[in-house]
């Protein structure tokens, strides 16, 4: 079960933009706040009726866009792939690279990055909201990169 805090705020964006509070929402915010990693709506529809919740394919993704607009999770749109979520409350701020083989993606921190940005944006005096940063790489060794490939396609 997500925490109070959590739902908290999305209850509060649902009420303020108008939108239906329902339990198929519910059960969808529970299943995406308990999933690891990077994931795409097909597979936590899929997570969701492994459970044998019922919930619909089109709510699985309305609910995501709502819980990335009050930014529960954020949305990606890595090179020539479906969007990914991930969790971003109670996440530090990373980054991406991926790889272009095999399309693993690999996460790092770097505080300069945002300090840099922020310093960028009082210089224009711009107030800085959000940044994301991803790199496309490809992996030098190859054999990780094969596995990473197959892990890929259990
Ligand atoms: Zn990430
Ligand atoms: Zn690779």
């Amino acid at each position: 079960m997500v925490s109070n805090e959590i739902k908290e705020v999305f209850v509060k964006y649902l009420k303020e933009h108008s939108h239906r509070i329902t339990n198929e929402r519910f059960l969808v915010l529970d299943a995406a706040m308990s999933m690891q990693g990077h994931f795409d709506a097909d597979e936590l529809y899929l997570n969701i009726k492994e459970s044998f919740l019922k919930v619909s394919r089109a709510t699985v993704y309305k609910t995501l866009e709502l819980m990335s607009e009050c930014k529960l999770i954020t949305k990606h749109n890595f090179k020539g792939d479906r969007s990914r979520y991930e969790k971003k409350i109670g996440r530090e701020q990373h980054y991406h690279i991926l790889c272009l083989d095999c399309q693993h993606i690999f996460e790092f921190t770097e505080p300069k990055i945002g300090k840099t940005l922020k310093k960028l944006c009082s210089e224009k005096r711009l107030n800085l909201i959000d940044h994301s940063l991803q790199a496309f790489s490809t992996c030098k060794e190859k054999e990780k990169c094969i596995y990473y490939k197959k892990s890929r396609l259990r």
